[in-house]
């Protein structure tokens, strides 16, 4: 059957769904949970919202989140915070904002935006996720409630998926199946192996504060802020103008006592003095399984995993969400290309090469940061040995390139922009490739 299922309705299936089905592909989405349901993972990179707005015309600006133009560290033995900005000029230009609006928060927000410099969103993820897979729907995708119990295989081959709703199992058949269903692995844990990467095990223990402060100066409430403490580091990310996710990542497996969870938050020095911790119940004190691994297979045979369901690396570098819509951008166009008569391998397998290549950059840089004592200079360096030999950028720019995102979207962008191109003078009837030739010969003469 020439449909897609994809597993999972987060960021990478939802993600995948939409821009399959923007593409003409038909899609059924299976998801479990009743959305908007909650999820970690809250402090966004740019390159995320370049590459909605590219697949889906998807603008988030009026959603009310917080902008989000970098972060700040106070980081090891060393506690001078050093501050990361996307924008380049925002960094020249931060300093003169700070003068001219002292004490003057609003025209320091003014400012800002004023100055149209790069950002992305913190995000409340029930909303974020929600609108991404209502945004699925709308493109045409159809969206199932219901439970995948595994992959249904036949002679080598992924064919389709078992499935629970309404207490009943059925089979769905497809052409290709794509596993988004984030560290639930669904597909994963029957088709491939995990490959844990046992130095980077964490816990992370997490809750929401309303009426916390900012950052001093013109940045106030638009950067994450992570800080360094005896037991691990802490985040502090305002997902809207008021509430503020605050959450402590520790090499530990044991549940932390709130007590505990309280004195570390007093010991950073965090602005959240006067701030209300908000008591949802059971739920005041989250926590979450913090484990960096990959697979050993990525893709085979009518099946490919995305996002978390493929590799995720400690949340250090903020590049989950990322990770994951970029995926399903990747994802759905192989989709489309290998239901219009590519062969699905190669399309495949550049995939996981691409995926395996970027988990791999990421886990390095993110090893390298947890060397505690090493030096700021250090890390981008470490960034620098990343991006492609030739690209002139200062060792700083180049972290920001790799960890927002951008060297990979731009990478995967070029690529979709080239079969766009192709598809577009198939249905004129140009032979693009001995248009390519023509072009490429030097000028006569
Ligand atoms: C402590 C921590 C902090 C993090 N902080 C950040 C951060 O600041 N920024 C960032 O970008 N990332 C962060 N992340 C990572 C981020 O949360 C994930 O990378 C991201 O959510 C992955 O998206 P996904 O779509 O792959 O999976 P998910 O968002 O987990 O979505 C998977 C979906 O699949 C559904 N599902 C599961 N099993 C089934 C099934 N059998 N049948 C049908 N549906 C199923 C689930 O209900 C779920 O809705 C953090 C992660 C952790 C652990």
């Amino acid at each position: 059957m020439d449909r897609v299922i994809v597993v999972g309705g987060g960021p990478a299936g939802a993600t995948a769904a939409a821009v399959m089905a923007g593409l003409g592909v038909p899609v059924t989405l299976y998801e479990r949970e009743q959305f908007p349901r909650h999820h970690v993972g809250e402090s966004l990179q740019p390159a995320t919202f370049g590459l909605l707005r590219r697949h889906l015309d998807l603008d988030l600006a009026d959603a009310g989140f917080p902008r989000k133009y970098g972060a700040v560290y106070v980081w090891g033995q060393n506690r001078a915070p050093w501050t990361v900005l996307f924008d380049e000029r925002l960094d020249a230009a931060r300093t003169g904002l700070d003068e001219l609006h002292a004490g003057d928060p609003r025209a320091a927000e003014a400012g800002l935006l004023s100055g149209g410099y790069e950002h992305a969103w913190n995000v409340d993820r029930s909303r974020f996720d929600h609108q991404l897979l209502a945004c699925a729907e709308r493109n045409g995708a159809k969206i199932e409630a219901a439970e995948v119990l595994g992959p249904v295989v036949d002679e080598g081959r992924v064919v389709g998926v078992r499935v629970r709703s309404n207490g009943a199992e059925h089979v769905e058949r497809a052409r290709l199946v794509l596993d988004a269903s984030g560290q639930h692995r669904v597909l994963a844990r029957a088709l491939t192996e995990q490959v844990a990467v046992p130095d980077m095990n964490a816990t992370a223990t997490y809750a929401y504060f309303d009426g916390a402060g900012g950052v001093p100066g013109v940045l106030g409430r638009h950067v994450q802020w992570v800080v360094t403490v005896p037991e691990g580091w802490i985040w502090f990310i305002p997902i809207s103008p008021d509430r503020t996710s605050v959450g402590c990542v520790c090499r530990e497996r044991a549940r932390m006592e709130p007590e505990r969870f309280e004195r570390m938050l007093r010991a950073s020095g965090l602005p959240l003095d006067g701030a209300e911790w908000v008591d949802e119940g059971a739920n005041k004190l989250r926590f979450a399984r913090d484990w960096s691994f990959s697979h050993r297979r990525l893709a085979g045979a009518g099946w490919a995993l995305l996002g978390d369901a493929a590799c995720f690396v400690d949340p250090i570098l903020s590049g989950g969400v990322d990770f994951a819509v970029r995926g399903g951008c990747q994802l759905a166009l192989a989709a489309a290309r290998a239901l219009s008569g590519e062969p699905e391998g190669p399309l495949l397998a550049s995939y996981e090469e691409h995926t395996f290549k970027d988990y791999q950059a990421y886990l390095r840089l993110a090893r390298y940061w947890y060397g505690n004592n090493r030096s700021v200079e250090g890390l981008f360096w470490e960034a620098h040995r990343e991006i492609p030999a030739g690209a002139s950028y200062t060792p700083a720019r180049a972290f920001v390139y790799l960890t927002t995102g951008h060297l990979a979207a731009d990478r995967h962008l070029k690529v979709f922009q080239e079969w766009q191109e192709r598809r577009i003078f198939r249905q004129l009837g140009v032979d693009s490739d001995a248009l390519r030739r023509a072009r490429s010969r030097p000028p006569a003469g």
